[in-house]
């Protein structure tokens, strides 16, 4: 765990796939679960010769996130060497960028639900914005598969656009780091760049982590921990490698710098080997491929640059009157989002139509394990429902039995359903009447509400909703019970 006497510094590098149709340099089609080695040709299998022809709509997908995260855009960016050996990849180096990446600086607003759940009451950078190193484009190598006593490799994704996103150390704790990878990915996934999957490998995280006594300004020296799988693993191997160090330091150890890796069996770090430099690569520019002038790219990308997530919750809170946090958690994800907006949008009012897409609509949908995106009931019908509970049609607790019946017959109308399960409202000089019974038979109470008291008039209307069959509409009762006894 970390002490307080220590800090710990960390930074990311993610390496995010692109949802593109074809390959970084070849036109190979990008797919996944395919038969192995089906989608190869000349230049993805690396065979002498071949030559690599650029993906524009990988390159205008990175600048589309840099734009959106403030990055600077070189007017020229070029393709580099970089140089290792690697079974997986066998033209023995991997297209990079080395020093004219497509985007620089920039930064990733921290989301408050980013955070993990336990530790959203207390963030102690709240509205943090981690700052970026630079963004560049790469090719994927191929993948190998280890069995008992051979390795085969499969190259259907050699040669896939890789973006490779760098931060500053600039993140202060392992939930700070598991906040950024959320945000992340909540951008990525909202922009349609990638589906950001950590568990499918379409997001794979490199770790740095050093630490220091807090009374130095020097930075410890950095540990790489590689290919964490999931935001989980990221977290869990951060607390313990900081804590390590911490040991190490404790016990006047010395940290050497090295690539670790997180053992998901043992939960401890172990070491893979002794860090190489940057100079290791022997980075060049590739002389088959011309720098790129920018320009162009970033006029189309801004022409229709998307909102943000916390440029969406800003927007709800505006627009739709509704809680801060209920605009975090319906802007937390594309998908439901648009389905609010389309539910609210002529609603009578949005923020009840915000309670029954976060309170009912969300759980019934987790329990039947379907995505929003898949929701049978049409965002319109929500907006209905709500609208029938506020014209005084139906009661709430009747609108809870039309939502469980929309379910189960979603092309139905949320009124014709009401109607048909006989929840018409309640004739009014029937209720007149009621109200009448009501004040009769509770003489103390109904003085009391003569009086200003509002919790008597709650009770009075709860006897009216009785008499009712609970066909009356509260609200309407209760109005018209204070116009009675008040005058
Ligand atoms: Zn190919
Ligand atoms: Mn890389």
């Amino acid at each position: 765990m970390p002490r307080e006497d220590y800090i710990a510094t960390i930074g990311l590098e993610v390496h995010v796939q692109l949802k593109t149709n074809s390959k970084m340099f070849c036109g190979c089609p990008v797919k996944f679960g395919e038969p192995p080695n089906t989608l190869t040709c000349p230049t993805c299998l690396g065979l002498p010769g071949a030559l690599p022809v650029l993906n524009a709509g990988a390159i205008e997908k990175t600048i589309l996130v840099g734009q959106m995260l403030g990055c600077e855009t070189p007017e020229v960016v070029k393709w580099d060497r970089k140089n290792y050996f690697y079974p997986d990849m066998p033209k023995n180096y991997q297209i990079s960028q080395f020093d004219l990446p497509l985007c620089l600086g920039g930064g990733v607003p921290l989301y408050e639900l980013a955070y993990p759940k336990d530790f959203q009451k207390d963030i102690v950078n709240p509205g943090k914005s981690v700052e970026l190193t630079r963004i560049h484009l790469e090719e994927d190598v191929a993948k190998s598969t280890h069995h008992d006593d051979f390795t085969t490799i499969d190259f259907n994704r050699a040669g896939t656009p890789l973006m490779e996103i760098v931060s500053e150390p600039d993140i202060d704790s392992p939930e700070e780091a598991v906040a950024y990878l959320n945000s992340l990915r909540q951008i990525l996934v909202y922009s349609g760049v990638s589906d950001a999957d950590m568990e499918k490998g379409q997001m794979r995280c490199d770790v740095n982590v050093s630490v220091r006594k807090k009374d130095t300004d020097e930075l410890g020296t950095k540990i790489e921990l590689k290919n964490l799988n999931s935001v989980s693993t990221v977290r869990r191997s951060l607390h313990y490698e900081i804590g390590r160090q911490i040991d190490e330091l404790d016990s006047g150890n010395a940290i050497v710098q090295a690539t670790w890796r997180w053992n998901d069996d043992t939960e401890q770090t172990q070491i893979m080997r002794v860090k190489e430099n940057a100079d290791d690569y022997r980075y060049f520019p590739d002389p088959d491929l011309l720098p790129v002038k920018t320009g162009d790219f970033i006029a189309r990308v801004q022409t229709d640059l998307p909102e943000l997530p916390h440029e969406k919750v800003a927007r709800f809170e505006s627009d739709y009157q509704i809680t801060h946090y209920d605009a975090s958690v319906l802007a937390s994800d594309g998908a439901l989002a648009e389905f609010y907006e389309t539910a609210a949008t002529g609603a009578k009012s949005p923020k009840k139509v915000a309670n029954w897409v976060i309170n009912n609509l969300l759980g019934e949908l987790k329990e039947r394990e379907i995505e929003v995106s898949d929701c049978p009931i049409a965002p319109e019908k929500i907006g209905g429902l709500s609208d029938l509970v506020e014209a005084g049609t139906i009661s709430n607790n009747q609108a809870k039995e039309v939502f469980a019946a929309l379910f189960e017959k979603p092309d139905a109308n949320p009124a014709a359903i009401a109607k048909e399960m006989g929840f018409e409202p309640a004739d009014s000089s029937e209720v007149d009447t009621f109200i009448d019974q009501a004040i009769a038979a509770n003489p103390g109470p109904a003085g009391e509400v003569a009086e200003g008291n509002d919790r008597a008039a709650n009770f009075l209307t709860g006897q009216v909703m009785k008499l009712s069959r609970g066909k009356a509409n509260p609200k309407q009762v209760t109005e018209a019970i204070l116009a009675k006894l008040r005058g």
